[in-house]
C-alpha cells in the first residue's frame, strides 16, 4: 500500500527535526534509511525496551497537553533503561495517527507538539530519535510504540533479581505524585499547574508535574551501576507495592517496609487521608526501588535526587508493611491498573 502524502509529509518533518547521527557516538545510521545502525561502545552489552502509550489506557487526549504524551511515552522508555543503569543511546517510535488527526490544522499541530515533548526530553538524556514507523490509526486513536536501545558495560547491568536477605531497601525522589495529579486531572480536566514550555519543567528534587511530566532517572542509575551502589533495582511504573513483589519474586526474598519513611511528593501530601495508599500504589512515578547491603554507606542524594532507605530485605516471601506504631499488616501488590479501572 502507498503511504498517503500527509504521512510522507510528517516523516519528513520527524527527519528534519533530528539532528542527524553524527552527534551521538552508537548512532552510525539514523532516520532515512531501511534501518538504522547502531555501534555500541566495545565492552558494553546492548538493553532494549519496548513500551506501548495508548490513548485511552495510558492517557487521555483531554487530560494530557500533546507535549506531556511525548513526553511520558520516551520517559516509560528511559525509565526501564534507568532501573537497569544504562545508559540511553537511541530511540524508535512507532506511531499511528487518526486520519483526521493528520488532515487538519489543529490535529497537525497536536503532532507537533507531541514531538516537541519527546524531543525536549530525549535532548535532556542525549538520546537521538533513530528510526520508527508512521501510520493511519484504524481508530480516532493515537497509538505509539516506543523502543529504547541503551548500553551498559557488560555483566554489570542492575537485575530484579540480585536482592538478597539483609539488604536496605531505598526510594529515588517521591512517591504518589503522578497518582495525585491524576487525580487533579480527572476531577478538573486541568493540570495542578498549567504548563507553557516544557524546557521550563526542570527544576527542584522533585517533579512538580509528575504525571504530566515525570523525570525518568537516567543519572540515577548509571551512578548507582558505576559507584557500585545497589544490588538490585526497579523502576516504578506499575506503583510500589506491585513493583516491590517484582523485585522480592525474582530474587526469592521478602521486605519490610517503614510506612513512616516514604517520601511523599508534595501533591500527594495534600492529601493527608490518602498520602500513604497513593505513595503504595498509586504508580506511575517512574521513580527507582534499589537495594544494597546494609554495609554500603548510601549518600543522601545520588546525581542530585533524594535517596531515602524505606526498609530492608528479609527471608522468606513475605511483604510486611510496618506503621509508624510499629504494627505490621501484609503488604499486598495494589499497583496502577490504568484507566479502565478508573
Ligand atoms: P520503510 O517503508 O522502509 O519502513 P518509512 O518510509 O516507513 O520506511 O520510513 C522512512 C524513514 O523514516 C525510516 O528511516 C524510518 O525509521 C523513519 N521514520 C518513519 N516514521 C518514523 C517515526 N514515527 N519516528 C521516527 N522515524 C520514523
Ligand atoms: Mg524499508
Amino acid at each position: 500500500m502507498h503511504k498517503p502524502v500527509a504521512e510522507l509529509a510528517l516523516i519528513e518533518q520527524i527527519r528534519s527535526g533530528s539532528r542527524g547521527g553524527a552527534r551521538f557516538p552508537c548512532v552510525a545510521l539514523g532516520i532515512g534509511d531501511d534501518c538504522a545502525i547502531l555501534r555500541p561502545p566495545r565492552g558494553h552489552e546492548v538493553l532494549v525496551t519496548t513500551d506501548f502509550t495508548l490513548e485511552g489506557r495510558h492517557f487521555r487526549r483531554d487530560w494530557h497537553p500533546p507535549q506531556s504524551v511525548g513526553h511520558r511515552a520516551l520517559a516509560r522508555g528511559l525509565s526501564d533503561l534507568a532501573a537497569m543503569g544504562a545508559r540511553p543511546q537511541a530511540a524508535f517510535l512507532s506511531l499511528a495517527l487518526p486520519a483526521e488527526m493528520l488532515g487538519t490544522r489543529a490535529g497537525r499541530l497536536w503532532v507537533t507538539r507531541f514531538f516537541e515533548g519527546l524531543r525536549y526530553l530525549a535532548g535532556l538524556h542525549n538520546c537521538p530519535l533513530a528510526g520508527g514507523d508512521t501510520a493511519e490509526s484504524p481508530a480516532d486513536l493515537v497509538l505509539a510504540d516506543i523502543v529504547l536501545v541503551g548500553t551498559a558495560p557488560a555483566g554489570r547491568a542492575l537485575r530484579r533479581s540480585a536482592a538478597r536477605p539483609g539488604d536496605a531497601l531505598y526510594v529515588t525522589g517521591a512517591l504518589g505524585g503522578a497518582a495525585a495529579e491524576l487525580g487533579i486531572l480527572s476531577r478538573t480536566g486541568k493540570p495542578g499547574r498549567r504548563v507553557h514550555r516544557v524546557s521550563m519543567l526542570r527544576t527542584g528534587p522533585v517533579p512538580p508535574n509528575p504525571q504530566l511530566y515525570p523525570w525518568p532517572r537516567i543519572e540515577v542509575g548509571l551512578a548507582l551501576l558505576r559507584r557500585h551502589l545497589a544490588t538490585a533495582a526497579i523502576d516504578l511504573s506499575d506503583g510500589f507495592s506491585t513493583d516491590l513483589t517484582h523485585i522480592c519474586r525474582e530474587s526469592g526474598v521478602g521486605a519490610e517496609v517503614l510506612a513512616a519513611a516514604l517520601p511523599i511528593h508534595p501533591l500527594a501530601a495534600k492529601l493527608p487521608q490518602q498520602a500513604i495508599r497513593l505513595a503504595l500504589h498509586g504508580g506511575e512515578d517512574y521513580e527507582l526501588l534499589f537495594t544494597a547491603p546494609a554495609s554500603v554507606t548510601m549518600p543522601r542524594s545520588v546525581a542530585s535526587v533524594p535517596i531515602t532507605r524505606i526498609g530492608q530485605i528479609t527471608r522468606g516471601s513475605a511483604l510486611v508493611l510496618i506503621d509508624a506504631t510499629g504494627r505490621r499488616s501484609p503488604l499486598r501488590p495494589g499497583g496502577w491498573e490504568h484507566f479502565t479501572s478508573a
